[in-house]
């Protein structure tokens, strides 16, 4: 499996030296991805940090958009009031 980003976490980020910038006008959208969500048939971008972030878990990509996903977690996760 090849790994088209380099980790951000490790020696250099402890460093300070490669620290992401926070500003999300950074961020390289042409390595952002156009998903299609499988419940509502919706496109939804996924960006490059999503990307990362789910690489880093060891999660698949996302199937569903980001609404979707957070339906189905307040379904499994009721709220406590
Ligand atoms: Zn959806």
């Amino acid at each position: 499996m090849v790994r088209e980003f380099p980790r951000v976490r490790g020696d250099a980020a402890e460093n300070g030296a490669l620290m992401p910038p926070k500003n999300p006008t950074v961020r390289q959208s042409d390595a952002d991805e156009t998903l299609k969500c499988g419940d509502c048939g919706l496109s939804f971008v996924f960006t490059r940090g999503e990307q990362a972030f789910f690489e880093e878990m060891g999660f698949k990509r996302p199937r569903r958009c980001r609404e979707c996903r957070q339906a189905l977690r307040e379904l499994a996760r009721p709220r406590v009031s």
